[in-house]
């Protein structure tokens, strides 16, 4: 029945596995039969501090019954303690929310070619943003067109100019594309999430980051996916030990509970945003502040980043357990993780989804042949070590 309804009043844009959701707690949801799963894509890792967390719930119900929205044309109680909160929690002097992660990311790009014009003193209508090949950072008109993707690209031209593309995991093709006075920025995933969860090498961001620095670009962090602990550290970048110049943060910055994104950045690069020049009518609105706070008081007092550190080790370690001709390889950092599927007597990554379902976990292909593994970051080590039992099962039942 929802699933007819979906398809008959809605458009096509998704292709879901089929499996109806009425209910989410923790690590795990259930469909409208009672059904009982295992939840590894945290919607796209949003919900890093698991579903239905009763405090940030808490904090939803009771800011949405006081006050929701002012809109930015007048102050409001909550913003500005939300904005010392976030700046504090990591680290820089100034925050500027917006609602979805490409928001976040066309914030970015916004600030990085102003600060381009009014501090670098590029040319008018000049500055460039360095990409890298297999990005996902959205869906926009602009951020698609930093893409290589034929599926998000393909008849929706023309695109927007000044971006340079560049393999990613390639220092010396940053060295060169640097060489070109008018770049800004270099926007970067520190592991590409939708493109499989690739994990460049140890080493990369950083001396990507020095590169930029001594080139006077913007390091711009996309951790819309592989922030807030994710991969095992508050930031993917925390690995590296730097601080992007700019910082992109959206999905668990709610704990997936409402849209909230934010770009952070210095003084000196956020204060050549003036007002009228940007914004959002829902953006930094007192919902979002008290949530976002909630949220992220979570993975601080839950200690998530440590335990998505240990709970990843042990999921890779367990999963490198399974031999089977449908692993190519699998790879990941804290609790986000693929396996490669190879096609096996006619089997592919979407089938092993389906067995997956059968059995009582749900996780999404991306790209047809990778399997992404991302559960909120509240497991335990029962849960998983149960998960990947149900993994290892579904694909011998498959063999
Ligand atoms: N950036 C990255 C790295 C992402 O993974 C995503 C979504 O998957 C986005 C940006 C876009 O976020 P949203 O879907 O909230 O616009």
């Amino acid at each position: 029945m929802a699933i007819e309804l979906e398809d008959k009043y809605g458009a096509h844009n998704y292709h879901p596995l089929p499996v109806v959701l009425a209910k989410g707690e923790g690590v795990f949801m259930w469909d409208v039969e009672g059904k009982r799963y295992f939840d590894f894509l945290s919607a796209y890792s949003a919900v890093n501090q698991g579903h239905c967390h009763p405090k940030i719930i808490k904090a939803l119900i009771d800011q949405a019954q006081t006050l929701e929205l002012t809109s930015r044309a007048f102050y409001n109680n909550v913003l500005g303690v939300y904005e010392k909160f976030i700046t504090g929690y990591f680290g820089y002097q100034r925050v500027l929310p917006m609602n979805t992660g490409a928001e976040g990311d066309e914030t970015a790009l916004k600030l990085t070619r102003k600060w381009a014009y009014k501090v670098k003193g590029v040319p008018e209508n000049q500055a460039k943003i360095i990409c890298c090949e297999n990005n996902f950072h959205g869906r926009t008109i602009s951020i698609i067109s930093m893409s290589t993707d034929p599926q998000a690209r393909d008849d929706f031209g023309p695109f927007t100019p000044g971006f340079i593309i560049i393999p990613y995991n390639d220092l010396s093709a940053l060295e060169k594309a640097l060489q070109d006075p008018t770049v800004a920025g270099f926007l970067v995933e520190p592991i590409q999430g939708e493109a499989g969860v690739f994990v460049p090498d140890e080493g990369y961001l950083k001396k990507a980051y020095d590169l930029c620095k001594a080139n006077n670009v913007l390091f711009i962090a996309d951790e819309v996916q592989t922030g807030i602990a994710r991969t095992g550290k508050l930031l993917a970048c925390d690995w590296e030990g730097f601080k992007p110049d700019v910082l992109i943060l959206g999905k668990a910055l709610s704990g997936g509970v409402y849209p909230i994104s934010a770009v952070l950045a210095d003084d000196h690069i956020m204060m050549v945003i003036h007002p009228g020049e940007h914004g959002s009518t829902f953006g930094g609105n007192p919902v979002a502040g008290r949530v976002a706070i909630a949220a992220l008081e979570v993975v601080r007092d839950e200690k998530l980043a440590e335990n998505a550190q240990k709970m990843g080790e042990l999921f890779r370690s367990e999963i490198m357990k399974i031999n089977s001709p449908f692993i190519e390889l699998v790879r990941g950092k804290g609790l986000l993780n693929a396996i490669v599927i190879r096609p096996h007597k006619g089997k592919s990554a979407w089938d092993v989804c389906l067995k997956m379902r059968d059995n009582g976990l749900l996780a999404k292909p991306t790209h047809d042949h990778i399997i992404r593994f991302a559960p909120p970051l509240v497991i335990n080590e029962a849960q998983v070590l149960e998960a990947v039992g149900i993994i290892a099962r579904s694909i011998k039942e498959l063999e």
